[in-house]
């Protein structure tokens, strides 16, 4: 039996950029935001327009990408998908083109063993031909060909109809219950 593909997102999967966005703000404009007001809706849509610009613009500097702490369990978690199934980081990178150097040397320095090939940016995530994709975005999986896997943030507490890993540690176990005798 082929191994299993697995696509894993990036940010708000494995990079915590909710946490940088979230603190970016609230050193400019005061603590307005915390992970419980923000629960079950996307940041940019709580935010004032001005507040979302500036946001925006920091982010379109790439910089802003370079520094992001790992999510907790992450490199372990794919460190053991990446020993049973083949694996593939996709992160739809588009909407910041100047993330994509930073992006790529955080994937290098916090994920050695992933291969570079295996790196994919990307725009509309459909293109991806993978067995799952894990993902903290559902929209994503509208029109993706595989198994959408929801990865928890606030942002999307309220979403329902996919499997969910709420913290790396049970992310084989969840894999394992996905793809029966696959692992
Ligand atoms: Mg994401």
């Amino acid at each position: 039996m082929n191994r299993i593909r697995v696509a894993v997102d990036m940010d708000e999967v494995i990079a915590d950029t909710y946490g940088a966005m979230l603190g970016w703000l609230i050193e400019r404009h005061g603590p307005r935001w915390s992970p419980e007001t923000l629960h079950g809706r996307q940041l940019f849509d709580m935010l004032e327009l001005d507040a979302a610009d500036a946001l925006r613009e920091a982010m379109h500097d790439g910089a802003f990408f370079a520094e992001l702490p790992v999510i907790d369990g992450s490199q372990e978690a794919l460190s053991a998908i990446a020993s049973r199934c083949e694996l593939f980081i996709t992160s739809a990178a588009m909407e910041f083109p100047n993330s994509l150097g930073p992006k790529f040397l955080w994937l290098r320095r916090h994920f050695p063993f992933v291969d570079p090939l295996n790196i994919v940016f990307c725009g509309d995530k459909s293109v991806i031909a993978a067995d799952c994709l894990i993902d903290d975005n559902a929209r994503h999986f509208q029109r993706f060909g595989g198994q959408g896997i929801v990865f928890s943030s606030p942002h999307n507490a309220n979403v329902t109809g996919y499997p969910r890993i709420r913290h790396w540690n049970e992310a084989i176990g969840v894999l394992a219950e996905v793809f029966p005798g696959a692992l």
